[in-house]
């Protein structure tokens, strides 16, 4: 009876939640009909919105989804990184991913990530885009130096593009959360605690 959690850090999210949620549902509701074994649970944690985001979430709690949703939140703004980590670390689930809640990293993938799970060998699918059209070009720019700098600087392997959206299995998770660093790079610590990486 697998458990996977959804992790989601929301910041100002008062329009996107219940649009992200609601394509959520629709996944969940595909992959429990093929597998009616896995359930599902959203870790939602508000990073000190100034929006009406802690609204939303407590009522999208209370209202009808396939799977429980819990939130979390913070007294200020942390930042992205401190609220993925206080998702991990409140997540249950055998399985664990971490999304964004603006629609860039597409719930639609995820069937398609628990099925690597379950067939081949790795601990997580990681996910990266392979185009920066419709950015700003400074934009682009500076995200392709930082990606070869910090390669040539860094042990841990970082890849270009490379998003926050991934699914992990428990012990990559547990080995995540026992790090205890202040201020986090997550896309530095995936790499760093080893594990198997599509
Ligand atoms: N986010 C957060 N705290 C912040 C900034 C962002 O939790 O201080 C969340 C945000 O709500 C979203 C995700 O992190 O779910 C990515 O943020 P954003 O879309 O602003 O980043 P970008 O797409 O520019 O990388
Ligand atoms: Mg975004």
């Amino acid at each position: 009876m697998p458990l996977i959690s959804i992790v989601v850090p929301c910041y100002n999210e008062q329009e996107s939640l219940p649009i992200f949620l609601k394509e959520l549902d629709g996944v969940v509701r595909i992959m429990t009909r093929q597998d009616p074994g896995i359930s599902f649970e959203a870790v939602l944690i508000d990073d000190g919105s100034a929006d009406k985001t802690l609204a939303v979430m407590k009522a999208e709690a209370a209202a009808a989804h396939p799977y429980a949703i819990r939130w979390h939140s913070f007294s200020r703004n942390f930042g992205k990184e401190a609220a993925l980590l206080a998702g991990l670390q409140h997540a249950k689930g055998d399985y664990v991913a971490t999304m964004d809640a603006d629609m860039q990293d597409p719930p639609s993938l995820l069937p398609q990530m628990y099925e690597i799970l379950q067939t081949e060998d790795y601990d997580n699918v990681a996910t990266r885009r392979t185009t920066r059209e419709g950015e700003p070009p400074i934009r682009s720019f500076c995200a392709r130096m930082f990606y070869k700098i910090i390669n040539r600087i860094s042990k841990a392997d970082i890849v270009d593009g490379a998003r926050d959206f991934r699914l992990m299995k428990r012990p990559m998770v547990n080995a995540i959360i026992s790090m205890g660093e202040y201020n986090r790079f997550s896309k530095g610590i995936y790499g760093w605690v080893g594990f198997k990486t599509k």
